[in-house]
């Protein structure tokens, strides 16, 4: 909570302001109850009209003023809590923009979409709430003691017996609702991943016909959060009856006690009236703090876990002082023993990998699935940094140049095309803002999108779908190769990039890269013998290590792995 409340000092203003007006707002309901008395003591006993209409004037004055400053002050404080929602909010999500594949391993998606959303609206109502009861409930509290005791000291210990018990009962309550939630977030996480998975899978679910699995899970973790909220809101609901009745309480001793010390003249009716009205207050300021000491654990349980995201610290990060490429040659791409661990996993997935690709130069990796290929790749982005040896590009380790300055260098093709809602254009535009219409087209023709994009309505113009949606795999593929290819990058990546293609666009498209990548450091990831027989290196990936090195004839000869690959494709390559 106090790392957060940083983000509360642009607003140190309306926070004052907040807290002036319920300064002024808690005077005016101390104020009442003691011209009710003066009206019930001078005006109706000795009869004057005059004295209750000028003091009804006064009360009525003094209730609009008190109205007025509980409008002002809900104004503030709502500016204040979604003021300081947004900040938080953005804050989050820049520190979860530079979050590498290694921070997002730790957090899941959906884990931080909570974070984002549901634990921020928590704080924000704390806060809202907070500035209102926390400031004004002290003020009452002590103000409505002193006021009572001023209009009569024996009768103090009604107060001290009901402010007595209302503590106790708030302290119970706090002790059984507090535990639950930290459980309720983390509930809400966990049906946020399962309805994530339930959406964003729904085809598999549904041909799988597993939409009974899915609904008893959802089920499931959906009835445990019911249970939480259950429990919770019944304690709460217990409490205010409960509360209402100590009101009650109070009332009827006041008014039993007072009645004697009227009878003894030692008091006189409008103070009675006065007394009950400051005792009430008392409770209520104690009824405020009640309610906080319900949602505070609620606002800490979510502000930890807000500022864990905010205080994990990057895996991946730039250097101090971070060096700049020497600019004047096209870039070379070197690892050297380079191992890398998964954080958690027990087994380097790479073993002391070691290659180098020089400008105008390819490199194929070849290897099954889960060899490491991508692995192997994604160290050259900095998704992840080695845990050993160096990646080099343009003979700098990776790591001491800027991230930026780094991936502006490289054109990377996933191996799952990612493309976001938008346009054709947008998305071509993607990593070169400033690309002219012509590169756009030629990329596009190059990664043979060209066909399909005229064929939309729309050409360029059409519309693409949140995750590329609406578009096949394979025109996906192309439409991320292109986005690559309109960056003129000096060292390509393709990770498995031309799996979703058939095998004719594959040639068309292999002839076009050619005139890209000429000069270019060119890695290339691949399950096809064909798409790679021709790469100046093959590299065999084989459990995270390097089973074989050379061209497509030598490794023929020397490396039974590439061997086994390529007689297990050639059926398929010659029909
Ligand atoms: P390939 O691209 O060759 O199919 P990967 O590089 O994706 O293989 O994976 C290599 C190995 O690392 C696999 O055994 C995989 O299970 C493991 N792996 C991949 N990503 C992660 C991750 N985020 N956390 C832990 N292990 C991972
Ligand atoms: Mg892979």
């Amino acid at each position: 909570m106090v790392k957060l409340s940083r983000y509360l000092k642009p607003f140190t203003l309306i926070i004052i302001l907040a807290i002036g007006s319920l300064f002024v707002q808690a005077i005016c309901e101390l104020e009442l109850p003691k011209l009710m008395a003066k009206i019930v003591n001078i005006g109706i006993q000795q009869n004057r009209n005059d004295y209750i209409v000028d003091m009804g004037l006064i009360m009525i004055a003094i209730a609009l003023i008190g109205a007025v400053a509980a409008v002002l002050v809900s104004l503030f404080s709502s500016r204040i809590a979604a003021g300081f929602g947004r900040d938080l909010r953005r804050c989050v999500f820049a520190r979860i923009q530079g979050f590498s594949n290694a921070e997002f391993d730790q957090f899941s998606a959906a884990g931080l979409i909570t974070r984002c959303t549901n634990d921020i609206g928590q704080i924000q109502m704390m806060l809202q709430m907070g500035i209102r009861f926390l400031c004004y409930a002290p003020i009452m509290g002590i103000g409505g003691i002193i006021m009572a005791v001023l209009h009569s000291v024996s009768l103090s210990w009604i107060i001290v017996l009901a402010v007595i018990i209302l503590s106790g009962m708030v302290a119970v309550v706090a002790s059984m609702v507090t535990p639950r939630f930290t459980l309720i977030q983390n509930l809400t996480d966990k049906l946020n991943l399962v309805s994530r998975e339930g959406l964003s899978g729904m085809m598999v679910v549904r041909a799988f016909n597993a939409q009974e699995h899915e609904k008893q899970r959802f089920d499931g973790v959906n009835k445990e959060l019911a249970d939480a909220n259950r429990f919770v809101n019944r304690v709460l609901n217990t409490m205010w009856p409960c509360m209402t009745l100590i009101m009650s309480g109070v009332s009827v001793l006041i008014v039993w006690f007072g009645a004697k010390q009227i009878a003894g003249l030692s008091m006189q009716a409008g103070d009675i009236i006065a007394y009950i009205q400051y005792a009430l207050l008392v409770i209520f300021a104690f009824m405020m703090i009640s309610i906080m000491f319900v949602w505070i654990p609620r606002a800490v349980v979510s502000g930890r876990r807000i500022v864990e995201v905010l205080e994990t610290e990057y895996v991946v990060t730039d250097p101090a002082s971070p060096k700049s490429f020497d600019g004047t040659k096209k870039a070379a791409l070197e690892f050297r023993n380079v191992k890398f661990r998964y954080a958690g996993v027990k087994e380097n997935a790479l073993r002391d990998v070691s290659l180098t690709v020089l400008p105008g130069r390819t490199t194929a990796i070849i290897g099954p699935t889960g060899s490491g290929k991508s692995t192997l790749v994604n160290l050259i982005l900095r998704f992840y940094d080695a845990s050993e040896g160096q990646v080099l590009v343009d003979g700098l380790d990776v790591r001491e140049v800027s991230q930026h300055e780094l991936r502006a260098r490289i054109g990377y093709v996933p191996q799952k095309a990612e493309l976001l809602s938008g346009t054709v254009w947008s998305n071509l535009r993607y990593g070169s803002p400033g690309a002219a219409s012509g590169e756009l087209e030629a990329a596009a023709a190059a990664a043979q999108a060209m066909e399909f994009i005229a064929e939309m309505p729309e050409k360029f113009d059409a519309p693409v779908a949140q995750g590329g949606s609406n578009v096949s795999g394979g025109q996906k593929q192309r439409l991320s190769i292109a986005r690559a290819l309109v960056k003129r990058p000096e060292i390509y990546i393709f990770d498995d990039s031309f799996s979703a293609l058939d095998f004719k666009t594959d040639l068309l498209l292999r002839r076009a890269l050619k005139e890209y990548t000429r000069e270019s450091a060119v890695i290339i990831v691949s399950q096809r013998v064909s798409a790679i027989m021709n790469a100046d290196e093959i590299i065999v990936l084989e459990n995270g290590a390097v089973a074989g090195r050379g061209v497509h004839s030598s490794l023929m000869q020397d490396c039974p792995q590439y061997a086994e690959i390529v007689s297990s494709q050639l059926p398929k390559e010659s029909s």
